[in-house]
């Protein structure tokens, strides 16, 4: 086993739940109806290691729309299709050092990366051919959702409509930066604004359960191959891109602080969803909506700070 003493490591995980739980800090995200709705009281935190030990506590079987925790997913997809010279003319590699949502380009006039609102909406663009026939909407929401699913070990995953309308609905900024990356003729020839829009607020209105994430992260931890399906879902070139990015970007604009702490690829969103990732051992899904100033899980990120304390994860804890 990854893990030998799993019961042991999985008492110290449950310390640390309770520890955290205690933690009442942060406001849960109001800028749609249904998130403002959730309870701030839910806590889950899931692990599923490479070798498909499991443990979870708490809220862990209640489907929440993952968000910004798709992001990642969907960079992987594209990774996968058009390898990453391709993709990577159209979005760069860089940290933006601001907002999630900033109305702003890199120098190339560019998104700067994959894991921000700009560089999600270009790569949801990118997603659109299979062995060259172009995908309808329809397609490409199917194909979206049953690439997540199997990067879930073939669970059923979820869509909340009334989210995806009201995330439509609510989306001054993102149309702004949809617009303002059209100006600089950022997306692939005939793509289709609208269409393009909708896929990506359909990817945030993905839900998911604490368990299921868990299960995602360890596929990717896992270098693409589901430990519990065992099927190689994504190439592992593609994951080692991935988890380059969760780790300088994936946590908004606490990525540095987060990276040199924690030390983990990461990717919140706002729901109050982190998926780590610790490559080769496991991957873990923390899960509770109250969010700190910079649009991060409270709880999630303090789980995070106090497992690096009691255990080496860290990328440069082993030197
Ligand atoms: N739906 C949100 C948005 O596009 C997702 C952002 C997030 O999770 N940070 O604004």
């Amino acid at each position: 086993f990854i893990i030998p003493e799993f019961q042991e490591f999985c008492k110290q995980i449950e310390e640390i739940y309770w520890k955290c739980k205690e933690n009442t800090n942060g406001k849960v995200a109001s800028y749609i109806p249904q998130l403002k709705r959730m309870s701030p009281n839910y806590w889950g935190v899931s692990i599923c290691t490479i070798d498909g030990q499991r443990f979870s506590i708490g809220d862990v079987s209640i489907p929440f729309t993952i968000q910004s925790c798709s992001k990642p997913l969907t960079y992987g997809i594209a990774l996968d299709l058009l390898g990453s010279d391709v993709v990577h003319k159209y979005v760069g590699q860089e940290p933006s050092g601001r907002n999630f949502n900033e109305l702003i380009l890199d120098h190339n006039k560019k998104p700067h990366n994959p894991m921000i609102n700009a560089g999600a909406i270009i790569i949801c663009s990118l997603i659109k051919t299979i062995a060259r026939a172009e995908m309808s909407l329809a397609e490409k929401f199917d194909y979206t959702m049953n690439y997540f699913e199997r990067l879930a070990g073939n669970d059923d995953l979820g869509f909340n409509n009334a989210v995806f309308l009201s995330e439509r609905e609510c989306a001054d900024r993102n149309y702004a930066l949809g617009f303002y990356m059209k100006e600089h003729k950022c997306y692939p020839e005939n793509c289709t604004f609208k269409e393009c829009m909708d896929f990506y607020f359909q990817c945030c209105s993905l839900e998911a359960t604490c368990d299921q994430v868990s299960v995602m992260g360890s596929t990717l931890a896992n270098g693409g191959i589901c430990p519990l399906s065992e099927e190689k879902v994504l190439k592992p070139e593609s994951v080692r891109d991935v988890l380059s990015l969760m780790h300088s970007c994936g946590m908004y604009d606490y990525s540095g602080q987060f990276a040199f702490k924690v030390g983990v690829p990461t990717k919140s969103g706002v729901s109050g969803a982190l998926l780590v990732v610790i490559p080769n051992v496991m991957g873990i899904c923390l899960w509770s909506p109250p969010l700190d100033a910079l649009g991060n899980s409270c709880r999630g990120v303090q789980f995070c700070e106090e497992l690096i304390k009691k255990f080496n994860f860290h990328l440069y804890d082993n030197l």
